[in-house]
């Protein structure tokens, strides 16, 4: 087992099982003293145990037969094929561009003429994509290759190539709770289970069950990639609790489709990832995830608009420029947009995206009073000619120096699944090495893993599920530096300072 990365310190040990690395994690806390702030270093010394071995993943998309679904899956296929297809550009080979694992790098340290940069997929052994089985449930019987000529994605010529692999593969038959979605998805949904409530999670249970021992997979991450579905109410006695969401099932009401199939999911001891902005994670489900020691994520894909937001904003709020104003237009083609013409669906689509500035804004009390936020509007169309090349819109006006006023526009074109396929894969296989990865502090005994809300997903989220009480954080880079620096503690290395003390001196 060489990974490309090996750590030579005292502090690092390296075992057949595992990575072991000894972290000293540095805090300071803040006090309010007589009006003026009294700042107190402090340190937590940990330990990391990272399992080298990487098992073989199985991963069940809920909506397997839609954009999203279809492209993921295709492109993992071109990329284990090899697959390379001309286009009026010439000639396109497969790739995983998009994804932080498989196409960004990370700082190593200095070599002896420059920075040494290595894969982000390299720090630590992570599973690589081109080995993940795909499975899952669609409501829509269509197998994968029409599924993936309906989506109108990827280039005719690679489609030819990839359709005898993907006409083999067949969506399940899936829960389909008309109320939920909208009532424009009726005439796909000719692939649904029967049954009560329950008997439809027993036979998701019983699917998760039959795919694991078919395909030979170690385990199963199941993620939600369907339609955007309403805002569920959260009701006392109904979803409050785990225990009243299970009678909730038993009595065959008041819990959505994809509460339910994380419900199985958890049941299972399965990962459960949410890449919809619903709030699928009521207060019952994260209480049964907790329960079962069971990661949960989301929610909702941070694919385009809304990265660029959590960019833009980051920057001009730390340069000292106050956003008074943000108006967001989107317009798209796919089915994704045709259920979001509802209105029910593009309220959850518009809570999604109407926070993701708040930790910014609310980080500078310089130019924001306590209340104050800038006008943020989001507006979603849907245009069927643009079909998944969906166009973003933003107008950005900010106040300067002055009273002065900066306006910024932004025209974003690009298709909407091949932007979201790569974080589809960098959620799961960073859902997967968070399984591998447990810790304890000095005066622990027990090794502990991550809190089952898995808040070190939020880079690719739109709107980050965390734990109870614990800071959301959308600043994106902010979120890429906690994925980075926590694995490097796996490697007893300290977190990336950019200080260059080592160029700046005499
Ligand atoms: P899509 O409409 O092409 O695919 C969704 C699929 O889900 C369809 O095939 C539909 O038949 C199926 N489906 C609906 N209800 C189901 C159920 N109960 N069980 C099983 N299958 C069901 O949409 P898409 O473009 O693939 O997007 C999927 C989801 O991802 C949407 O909710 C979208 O808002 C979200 N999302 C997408 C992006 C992006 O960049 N593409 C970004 C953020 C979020």
């Amino acid at each position: 087992m060489a990974e490309l990365v090996h750590v030579d310190s005292p502090n690092v040990r390296y075992t057949d099982q595992f990575i072991e690395s000894n972290y000293c994690y540095q805090m300071s806390r803040v006090t309010l003293e007589k009006g003026a702030y009294k700042v107190t270093p402090s340190s937590i010394s940990f330990t990391f145990r990272t399992q080298r071995a990487v098992p073989k993943l199985g991963v069940m998309l809920v909506g397997w037969g839609g954009n999203n679904g279809t492209t993921v899956t295709a492109a993992v296929l071109a990329n284990q094929l090899g697959l390379s297809w001309r286009t009026k550009n010439g000639m396109q080979h497969a790739n995983y561009f998009g994804s932080i694992f498989q196409a960004s790098t990370v700082c190593l340290g200095t070599g002896p003429n420059a920075d040494v940069y290595v894969p982000f997929r390299d720090l630590l052994p992570m599973v690589h994509p081109n080995n993940i089985v795909f499975d899952g449930w669609d409501i829509s019987s269509l197998n994968l290759a029409a599924a993936m000529e309906r989506a109108q994605v990827l280039d005719w010529a690679l489609q030819e190539q990839l359709r005898p692999h993907m006409e083999k593969l067949q969506p399940r038959a899936s829960i389909y709770i008309p109320e939920f979605i909208a009532a424009n998805q009726e005439e796909r949904a000719d692939n649904v289970l029967k049954g009560s409530m329950a008997q439809q999670v027993d036979q998701v249970r019983q699917d998760i069950r039959d795919f694991k021992q078919q395909s030979g997979v170690d385990k199963v991450i199941v993620l939600w990639t369907a339609n955007t579905e309403c805002f569920c109410d959260v009701i006392q006695g109904v979803n409050d609790t785990a225990q009243n969401l299970l009678k909730s099932i038993k009595v065959g009401t008041g819990v959505s489709p994809s509460t339910l199939f994380a419900v199985a999911s958890i049941l299972e001891g399965c990962a459960y990832i949410n890449g919809s902005p619903q709030n699928t994670f009521v207060p019952g489900l994260v209480e049964l995830a907790i329960q079962h020691g069971v990661f949960i994520g989301g929610d909702d894909f941070k694919s385009g608009q809304t990265k660029i937001k959590s960019v833009l904003v980051d920057f001009l709020v730390s340069a000292g420029l106050k956003p008074t104003s943000i108006v967001s237009y989107n317009h798209l083609g796919n089915n994704d947009g045709m259920n979001l013409s509802a209105p029910q669906q593009f309220r959850s689509k518009e809570i999604s995206k109407s926070n993701v500035v708040d930790d910014m804004v609310q980080s500078n009390t310089v130019l924001y009073g306590p209340d104050e936020k800038p006008d943020h509007t989001v507006v979603i169309k849907y245009v069927q000619n643009v079909k998944d090349s969906k166009r973003a819109m933003d107008e950005y006006i900010s106040e300067i120096m002055m009273g002065g006023s900066n306006t910024i526009v932004m025209h974003n074109t690009c298709e909407d699944s091949l932007l979201a396929s790569p974080i589809i894969l960098d959620l799961v296989i960073l859902t997967e090495l968070c399984q591998r990865i447990t810790f304890k502090t000095e005066s622990e005994t027990e090794f502990q893993t991550f809190h089952s809300v898995l808040s070190i997903l939020s880079y690719l989220c739109k709107a980050p599920l965390v734990p109870e009480g614990t800071p959301v954080v959308n600043a994106l880079f902010r979120q890429r530096a906690c994925i980075e620096n926590i694995m490097r503690a796996c490697l007893g290395l300290p977190p990336q300072n950019h200080m260059l003390l080592e160029h700046k001196m005499q």
